[in-house]
């Protein structure tokens, strides 16, 4: 523990009456392939505490088991259980909802697997344009324009509209990356539709996690660089948030109070002191 640097502002009583912890991914755990500073000990603090924790992703360019080997590749040891991202929510979410669709999925190649496990209909390039079903997400060399187009052709003649997330950027190897946000919302202004969201900030895809956990919101901590997908949401359910300065660019006036704080990094807390109060026999509220 000692390699951890402890932030000045927030004291050990910030994390005490934390039973259970949301964290985001990318940009708090890792960036691109590099786990992100004491992360990985951050993890295994946890993983030897009673403070439960689920990983809370809008990630978009993976299958769910892909991104666990990844993670665990760079040392952050995660149970399946514990992580959700939403590639694979928004595929069982379409699965359930558009059964039987023909579904033109725009999404990287690797997510696409989670979407036929899911029993959705993936229809190719030639026949996309009369999908049923336009799904968005993630960014890459797979948004062609010819694909946009048929996105573009499918949504004016009725097509359901679904975002896995409406994240502007990323960090990647290369540096801050356009994600597909910017994408969907070109779509909408060009044929009236409006895309539903699954991924953060939606509120079920938050319930998902904070049901695994099964503690009341108001004794969960979200920790996220995205003041709009993750502390905003985690705020108005009632959950402490910690913004990390490790991903993306932060605002200049991020959310400070005493249930929400901005630290530099995932490991400027001290995690150890994480449940002490739930932990206690006789906790006050
Ligand atoms: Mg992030």
């Amino acid at each position: 523990m000692s390699s951890l640097t402890r932030e000045p502002g927030p004291d050990a009583t910030f994390l005490a009456d934390v039973a259970g912890v949301l964290f985001d991914v990318d940009g708090v755990l890792r960036n691109a392939s590099q786990a992100v500073p004491g992360a990985a000990e951050v993890i295994r603090t946890l993983n030897d505490r009673s403070v439960d924790y689920c990983l809370l992703t809008n990630n978009s360019t993976h299958s769910r088991a892909s991104l666990l080997r990844e993670l665990r590749g760079i040392g952050l040891e995660v149970d399946e259980d514990r992580l959700f991202n939403a590639a694979t929510a928004t595929a069982s979410w379409v699965a359930r909802n558009h059964p039987a669709k023909r579904c033109l999925v725009l999404v990287a190649p690797d997510a696409i697997t989670a979407f036929e496990a899911a029993g959705v209909e993936v229809v190719g390039d030639d026949d996309a344009e009369h999908a049923e079903v336009v799904v968005m997400g993630g960014a890459g060399d797979y948004f062609r324009y010819d694909r946009l187009n048929a996105a573009f052709r499918a949504l004016r003649n009725g097509a359901q509209f679904i975002a896995v997330h409406r994240n502007i950027a990323w960090v990647t190897d290369s540096g801050l990356t356009l994600d597909s946000g910017p994408f969907i919302a070109a779509l909408e202004q060009a044929t009236g539709a409006r895309a539903t969201v699954v991924g953060k900030p939606s509120v079920p895809f938050f319930q998902v996690a904070i049901d695994r956990i099964g503690q009341p919101p108001s004794r969960l901590l979200m920790v996220g660089d995205d003041v709009d997908a993750d502390i905003a949401p985690a705020r108005a359910l009632g959950m402490k948030t910690a913004l990390v300065r490790t991903g993306k660019p932060i605002p200049a006036d991020p959310p400070s109070d005493d249930r929400s704080i901005t630290i530099d990094s995932v490991a400027s807390l001290d995690w150890s002191t994480a449940g002490q109060q739930v932990a206690a026999p006789k906790a006050i509220e």
